[in-house]
């Protein structure tokens, strides 16, 4: 009870801390100053035997290069700029190769061009990583929030613009052997090819080419380009506000799981927790004090499975701001008994689970024949549980959480359970057989055992028997 108070003192002061300090980004200049002449390197990741992501039938190597030939052909149309690719044949090159590269052209900046994939397939989004050095954080920053912008107004999550530190500073070496030479350098995500939620942004050649371009407007922007050929001009366009001094707060590697995350069950007027229609509704609230809260899933068999990611309600990892608070409706199969868990994920997918919340049958809502739900009306096929989440009015909350409405799927989740449970029946038919086999053991033995006395009575009365008839002879 107390934990729980000073819990919710410290999500308060949390919330009062943004509200004086917000981290939301206003318009500003660009930090970098790239003189008269403009060189920009763009980097197809991977190549020759470094083939990158495999998953879902792509070839990362490949993938990169249309999209990096696909941003050089749209950036060359802008005026007063030099374009370079480290590479235009599917060749091995270092990651030193290619940052000796682009100092050699005497490059302001190298974008590195990658698709992402994650290992249980889980994640989601376009991402931007960046130097944690100044002033390339900066540079970094301000760059990444004009493609995040593009990719967020193409319907993708937006991860952040991010930093991943390692043992000798930057984590990525593209990034680190770049900043070694003084060339500004960064990787850009674009998406999660084996995720079924960005799979159509990166199916077709012609998907990998508006990424190309995408990239190429947001560098358009950042350098405040202007071309005659495509009628735009950039040249008055006003960036994040960065520091090139100091490390900036949004992209800070955040190495520690999201502080609270609380969950409580909607009761009636009478107290208890409803369920209507086999909806329960659940109070979540949550906080990370470093980054904003990005997915969440759920498990409805105390955490044993949980469902997919979904998008954290508020996530805007451009600005850093997320709901702390949102009721989430979850749909609870016919018959279980629910034992629900919340896990809570940062942009870094560093997660904290919830209280556990277990509903009894006997204090939800009796189903309208008047008898509890039973678990033989099964029958194997129990329907998909999904959430959908609500804003506190009751209102359909945003967009991005109405896109996929109820396709969370618990179905394997249950269909496992049945199976455990067909196992369970199974183990206990084995054993009723050892029992019964034992059983006829014993069976036997006793009755071998009767028949031995039986015999050893017979012979010794027959022994006695003939005894007597020899007495009788003597
Ligand atoms: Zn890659």
């Amino acid at each position: 009870m107390i934990n729980r108070f000073i819990q919710r003192i410290t999500v308060l002061a949390a919330l009062a801390l943004m509200l004086l300090n917000p981290l939301e980004a206003e318009a500003a200049d660009r930090l970098q100053d790239t003189g008269d002449r403009l060189v920009i390197v763009i980097d197809p990741g991977h190549g020759g035997n470094n083939r990158g992501t495999l998953e879902n039938n792509h070839e990362e190597k490949f993938m990169t290069m249309i999209t990096a030939r696909a941003m050089y052909d749209e950036l060359i149309k802008y005026d007063g700029v030099e374009v370079y690719l480290t590479r235009t044949e599917d060749v091995s090159m270092t990651l030193e190769e290619r940052a000796k590269f682009a100092e050699s052209v005497d490059a302001d900046f190298m974008f590195s061009i990658h698709y992402n994939a994650s290992e249980n397939h889980e994640l989601f989004g376009a991402e931007v990583w960046v130097s944690s050095v100044s002033p390339y954080n900066g540079y970094g920053l301000q760059f990444g929030h004009e493609f995040l912008t593009e990719a967020k107004e193409m319907g993708l999550l937006v991860r952040g613009v991010k930093t991943r530190l390692g043992d000798e500073g930057d984590y990525y070496g593209i990034i680190r052997e770049s900043v070694k030479l003084g060339v500004p350098a960064l990787i850009i995500e674009h998406c999660h090819v084996d995720n079924e939620r960005d799979m159509d942004y990166c199916d077709s050649d012609a998907d990998l080419k508006a990424f190309g371009i995408a990239d190429a407007t947001a560098a358009a922007r950042y350098f405040g380009l202007s071309s005659s050929e495509l009628g735009v001009d950039y040249s008055g366009h006003s960036l994040a506000e960065a520091s090139a001094t100091s490390f900036n707060s949004l992209t800070k590697n955040d190495d520690t799981e999201p502080d609270v995350c609380e969950i409580a069950l909607e009761t009636g007027d009478d107290g208890r927790p409803v369920i209507r229609d086999g909806v329960l509704a659940v109070n979540v609230t949550a906080a990370d004090y470093d980054s904003p809260l990005m997915y969440y899933s759920y498990s409805l068999n105390g955490g044993a499975t949980f469902s997919e990611r979904e998008i954290w309600p508020g996530c805007d990892a451009l600005t850093g701001s997320y709901r702390d608070t949102f009721r989430l409706e979850l749909e609870i199969p016919d018959g279980t008994k629910p034992e629900i868990i919340l896990r809570a994920y940062n942009p870094y997918d560093l997660y904290t689970d919830s209280n556990l919340l277990t509903v009894p049958w006997a204090a939800v809502e009796e189903p309208e024949n008047g008898s509890l739900p039973s678990r033989e009306n099964q029958d194997g096929t129990v329907p998909a549980a999904g959430g959908t989440v609500l804003s506190p009015t009751g209102e359909t909350a945003p967009e991005e959480t109405r896109e996929r409405p109820g396709t969370t799927t618990f179905q394997p989740a249950f269909s496992e359970q049945a199976e455990e449970e067909q196992e369970v029946s199974f183990i206990s038919f084995l054993k009723l057989c050892l029992v019964f086999v034992l059983l006829l053991f014993i069976v036997f033995f006793i009755s071998q055992y009767l028949s031995y006395r039986k015999r050893r009575k017979r012979r010794r009365q027959h022994r006695k028997e003939l005894g007597d008839s020899r007495n009788q002879q003597r």
